[in-house]
């Protein structure tokens, strides 16, 4: 909650035209707590009694003592101080200084994080901010003072961000002392500067990540390391956060500053392929689906909105929802969002619930007695090793004996969305120990996640068991969603699990997961039956935050296909990337591209020396062609086959002794 505000704030006043944004530091914070200052006020906030005074005993009495070599000094008293790495202490921290943000002057608004303090206003003329900040660093100061705090003057300091060149920033003394003037002020990481050009923030990003980016060229060698998998990840774990955070602050930051973290991502790319340097970056982020830092910046500027606009009262939700007066003639962070929520009408939920309390909050533990989640099946792995028939062999083996057909309902369900996110449906299939069944499609939503459609997949499911009269008293819900089975193990699914509950009065009920698509017959016609319900006609449906998070993200992110390049060795992705893109050191690129060969021509004389030519036509390559084909393969199949195909065609170029 506590960001969230703030980051709306700050939003919100950077469009205003003369602000002062100050910053100040209490120092060494822990260790300097007045003490007998922090029981007065955990008296004004009402902790009294046995939490008062064992506070107090925590607080008080505590003694320390050096040990150097087995000497021991003499024990001495700590008189002020929360424990340092106590885990009260910065709950402790947090309550005795609390009360200074409520007691700023009106119209001064505050963020604390831990002991960094921030202090704004907005105004029309730089003056009246100067004046307004000087009152409230007065009541900064007196508070300081009535409780014994000490302000780190030299480590505080005043920004005035402006648009125009002629506002000039007043002098703001903190008792006495005159405040530091800067050009930018730091917070949270985020530089801003005196104009909200972002470059300062933008290149520090830059530098950070380049250096950064040693790591993967260490890694990264063309025939010998890491494969693509494993550089991806690096970069994406350790590089990419230092090119995004914030970034729904700064997105709107001028294309040549966001143009410097696109080029250290692309050259995140080419080490990562170990592609020539003429390559296309868009051919690369294809094969490695790394999105461009822009669609990605997009996707959070939108989820960012849609939050804002979720939260009861938040000064944003009014701006966003109205037509924008673009006063500063550059784009902004609500004209963005605008921008973009129109991009994508036609795709995106329309209403999204307003986010409540519960939301945020992790639910309370449900009693959930007698109702029993199984999220595995024995010995069946998600792994690669192992195949369809033996899963599916595993599971049946289990299915029988653990629920034997004559004792047990089985209740097979799924859920289904076009591309994991639109026009949900369900699909439920019911076998009753007595050899009828009972089937159901539902439509769950027109803009309804995978996850959703399998939540609700079960939910009609346990209400279809509760109304059966049928006098099995044991039932068994088979699904492949494990997501929802986990969730409802960590009581995440308060209604689902409300509704299992209401079976439990009758019946012996378990959840089991199976795999999916392996060929298990009740799996499979629940998976039809789930695609019956989402063709269904269905009418706009509201969506929580989360939920049009995961649409949002699941839009923007690109499609991935099934390709065995991903599994082979850096060598080999090396030499495919190459063939593929037809960025390689062959004749033809080399002479064409980088006027590095004499001529474009293949040695044999009859054409130019291209990837096709090698692989399918050149005569003096006959020979080893034959041994690793015997019979004609067309092109694609050597360049995009399987992973069979694919190591023969690495073979033939290495065997060849070609250097692609
Ligand atoms: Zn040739």
């Amino acid at each position: 909650m506590f960001t969230g505000v703030t980051e709306g704030q700050i939003y919100f006043t950077l469009s205003h035209r003369a602000q002062t944004l100050k910053a100040t530091d209490t120092s060494k914070a822990f260790d300097k707590v007045w003490k007998d200052g922090l029981l007065v006020k955990l008296l004004r906030k009402g902790v009294s009694s046995n939490m008062y005074q064992w506070i107090r005993s925590y607080l008080y009495n505590r003694r320390a003592r050096v040990n150097v070599d087995q000497t021991k000094s003499k024990k001495f008293l700590l008189r002020h101080g929360v424990p340092q790495g106590g885990v009260l202490s910065p709950t402790l921290f947090l309550l005795f200084i609390d009360d200074l943000v409520s007691e700023m002057p009106k119209g001064i608004k505050a963020a604390l994080y831990a002991d960094d303090l921030v202090i704004w206003c907005k105004e029309e003329h730089a003056s009246t901010a100067t004046y307004r900040m000087q009152q409230a660093a007065d009541r900064l100061n007196a508070w300081a003072e009535d409780w014994c705090v000490s302000i780190n003057k030299e480590k505080s300091s005043t920004t005035l961000f402006t648009l125009s060149p002629k506002q000039k920033a007043g002098t703001i003394r903190l008792g006495g002392t005159p405040l530091r003037e800067d050009e930018e002020a730091t917070y949270l990481g985020v530089t801003f500067d005196r104009r909200q050009t972002w470059k300062p923030h933008i290149a520090q990003a830059e530098t950070k990540a380049r250096r950064k980016l040693a790591i993967l060229r260490k890694l990264a060698g063309t025939t010998w390391g890491a494969n693509e998998k494993i550089l991806k990840t690096v970069y994406q774990g350790t590089i990419r956060p230092h090119l995004e955070y914030g970034s729904t602050a700064w997105s709107t930051s001028a294309k040549t500053n966001l143009q410097t973290l696109d080029r250290v991502q692309n050259q995140a790319l080419r080490l990562i392929t170990g592609a020539m340097k003429s390559t296309p970056i868009k051919e690369m982020e294809k094969l490695t689906t790394i999105q461009p830092l822009c669609q990605r910046r997009e996707a959070k500027t939108m989820v960012q909105a849609e939050k804002l606009k979720c939260l009861p009262d938040h000064p944003m939700k009014h701006r966003l929802s109205n037509l924008t007066k673009n006063r500063l003639k550059r784009s902004s962070f609500v004209h963005e969002s605008k921008r973009l929520s129109r991009q994508y009408r036609e795709v995106l939920p329309q209403n999204t619930l307003p986010l409540t309390q519960e939301e945020e909050e992790t639910p309370k533990a449900t009693e959930k007695p007698g109702i029993q989640i199984c999220t595995s099946v024995p010995h069946v792995t998600s792994g690669e090793d192992q195949n369809d028939t033996a899963r599916q062999a595993l599971t049946l083996a289990l299915i029988d004996e653990q629920y034997p057909k004559e004792a047990w309902i089985h209740v097979y369900t799924d859920g289904s969305a076009t591309n994991a996110v639109l026009n949900g449906g369900a699909g439920i299939l019911i076998q009753f120990p007595g050899g009828h069944t009972a089937t159901s499609s539902v439509a769950t939503g027109k803009h309804c996640t995978n996850y959703k459609a399998e939540a609700e997949a079960l939910m009609q499911a346990a209400s279809f068991v509760q109304d059966s009269a049928d006098p099995c008293y044991q039932v068994v819900f088979l699904s492949d969603a494990l997501s929802v089975l986990q969730a409802l193990e960590n009581d995440k699914l308060p209604q689902l699990a409300k509704a299992l509950q209401m079976v439990r009065q009758t019946r012996r009920v378990v959840l089991q997961w199976i795999p999916a698509h392996c060929g298990i017959p009740g799996n499979e016609r629940a998976d039809e039956l789930a695609k019956e319900g989402a063709v269904e006609d269905q009418p706009e449906n509201s969506v929580s935050f989360s939920e049009q998070k995961t649409i949002i993200k699941a839009l923007m992110r690109p499609r991935t296909n099934r390709d065995d390049y991903h599994t082979m060795s850096r060598e080999q992705q090396v030499n495919l990337i190459r063939l593929r893109t037809g960025h390689n050191r062959l004749n033809a690129h080399m002479n064409r591209k980088f006027k590095l060969a004499p001529s474009p021509t293949c040695a044999c004389g009859q054409e130019d020396q291209t990837a096709e030519h090698i692989l399918q036509r050149c005569p003096l390559l006959d020979e080893e062609r034959k041994k690793v084909w015997p019979s004609p393969t067309p092109l694609q199949t050597k360049l995009y086959g399987s992973r069979q195909e694919l190591e023969k065609t690495t073979t033939f170029i290495t065997s060849a002794g070609l250097i692609v």
